[in-house]
């Protein structure tokens, strides 16, 4: 299923003089029919990205950014399950700089107004279309935000902790988010019922953010439709963006003429034949809660109550809403998203015995409904996990040639992922890094920390 717009008409991908049908097949056995556009100018500037998450969302964005009347950019969004089903979808939505021992992030600050940005790229999407009614099933009400902007505090639980923390907060000079030390009875004035642990300090982000990450992501691609179809009043007719709701199966097998394809499949990614087992990437899967409060408690949560970061989080949305997460099996081969009985019960006494500790009134919240996500896990560095990116063509050649694929003219393959724990503080920055490297085809505009994983990996 293909939905999309062009700058002259939003169907015009179905239009008969733009449908160009061809089958494609790869020792892989990938063959399927597909419908690319009719490429008129040889200037259009075709890419498919595959993955509609933090990662591929942003990637498309930035590459529609690209568009000009010389060179207009086309963008073929793959993804099977469609906009946000995969960790994003599920994800806490939490975002700040910090590590958990409270130091800046590598670029933390960087990506933290790149993310802050795309919100607001997001936001304006939803604001300046009335025709949006329900952009997500959610059933959230649409007058609701997508972002939240009441800050994050987390209870400390030793001393110890509260040295390193406060040592680490003293190199924090001059960046855009605050991380600063609350009494326990100012925490307890702004989340009613908070136990505070250790030495009546808790710690606290007040501009720390939450979103709703799924109506995020269909605001984002909402964001990139508008767009393309702006872009043609502008002159750059033929800049289009399409969601293709398909299964990749293999990157050889990728129909049409794309100039570049980026992967960001997340946890799924080493599935393609050409990857597997060349990432060094492991898996870590999660489970959610989403709970909401009874009108009969009586109660509501405060207007400004910030959401919780301890050993476990609370994701606050609205006064009567919010989710908890999450559980964290390390290595789980499990990336469906189905959930059996025995794996509910489990993750919900888990995740309600250890929130509990810290936030009592938990108890009289009910589940909603419970989500199941994994994370792709980079490797440690020494600047800590950082996501995987770069050119992948080596990879994808080296493996079509010992498979004897034919050789023919190919996309440049780039690389998006191992997002880990990180998506939203770094997929705004690097998405946009990225699609100005796959744009000029030029690998140095990424930053050799994150390429660093290509020199420790064999690619024979
Ligand atoms: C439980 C949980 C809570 C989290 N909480 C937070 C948080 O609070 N803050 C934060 O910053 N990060 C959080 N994260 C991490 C964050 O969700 C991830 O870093 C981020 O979602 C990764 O984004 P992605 O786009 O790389 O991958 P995904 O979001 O997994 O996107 C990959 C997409 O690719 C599609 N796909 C995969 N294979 C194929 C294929 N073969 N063909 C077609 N489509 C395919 C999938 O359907 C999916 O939509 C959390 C993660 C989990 C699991």
């Amino acid at each position: 299923m293909a939905e999309g717009v062009s700058g002259s008409n939003r169907l015009s991908f179905a239009k008969p003089a733009l449908q160009h049908f061809a089958k494609r097949s790869c020792r892989c056995g990938y063959v399927r029919s597909f419908s690319a556009h009719a490429n008129p100018s040889h200037a259009v500037r075709r890419y498919a990205v595959l993955g509609a998450g933090f990662a591929g969302l942003s990637v498309a964005w930035h590459l529609l950014q690209h568009t000009n009347a010389k060179a207009p950019v086309c963008v073929d969004l793959f993804d099977e399950e469609g906009i946000g089903a995969g960790a994003s979808g599920v994800s806490g939505g939490l975002l700040h700089p910090f590590s958990p021992k409270g130091r800046l992030l590598w670029k933390g600050a960087e990506g933290w107004s790149a993310a802050v940005q795309l919100f607001s790229v997001a936001e304006r999407a939803i604001a300046l279309d009335s025709s949006i009614t329900d952009l997500t099933n959610t059933q959230l009400p649409i007058a609701e935000p997508l972002v939240w902007r009441r800050g994050i505090i987390r209870p400390a639980f030793t001393d110890n902790e509260i040295q390193e923390y406060k040592q680490n907060m003293m190199k924090h000079s001059g960046i855009p988010v605050e991380l600063t030390t609350i009494s326990g009875a100012q925490a307890k004035m702004l989340v009613p019922g908070l136990t505070v642990m250790a030495n009546d300090v808790v710690f606290f982000m007040p501009q720390a953010v939450n979103i709703n990450p799924r109506r995020y992501l269909q605001a984002l691609w909402h964001a990139c439709q508008t767009y393309a179809r702006d872009a043609s009043a502008r002159g750059c007719a033929e800049t289009k963006v399409v969601l293709i709701r398909e299964h990749v199966q293999c990157l050889s097998g990728l129909p049409g003429d794309y100039d570049g394809v980026v992967v960001c499949l997340g946890a799924k990614v080493n599935l393609l034949p050409e990857l597997a087992g060349k990432l060094p990437l492991s898996s870590c899967r999660g489970i959610v809660a989403n709970l909401h409060l009874p009108l009969e408690s009586g109660e509501e949560l405060r207007e400004d109550m910030p959401s919780i970061l301890s050993n476990t989080w609370l994701a606050i949305q609205g006064t009567r809403r919010l989710v908890l997460g999450a559980t964290r099996v390390r290595g789980s081969t499990e990336l469906s998203s189905v959930i059996s009985q025995n794996e509910a019960s489990r993750a919900l006494e888990e995740l309600i015995s250890k929130t509990a500790m810290i936030y009592p009134p938990i108890l009289t919240w009910k589940v909603t409904s419970l989500s199941a996500g994994v994370r792709a896990i980079p490797p440690r560095t020494n600047v800590g996990a950082l996501p995987l990116v770069g050119c992948i063509d080596e990879i994808v050649e080296n493996y079509l040639r010992r498979n004897s694929c034919a050789e023919k003219n190919r996309p440049h393959f780039w690389l998006f992922g191992g997002l880990g724990s990180r998506g939203l503080i770094y997929h705004a920055w690097l998405g946009k890094k990225i699609a100005e490297a796959v744009v000029s085809k030029d690998e140095a505009i990424l930053p050799q920390e994150l390429k660093q994983w290509k020199y420790r990996t064999s690619v024979v």
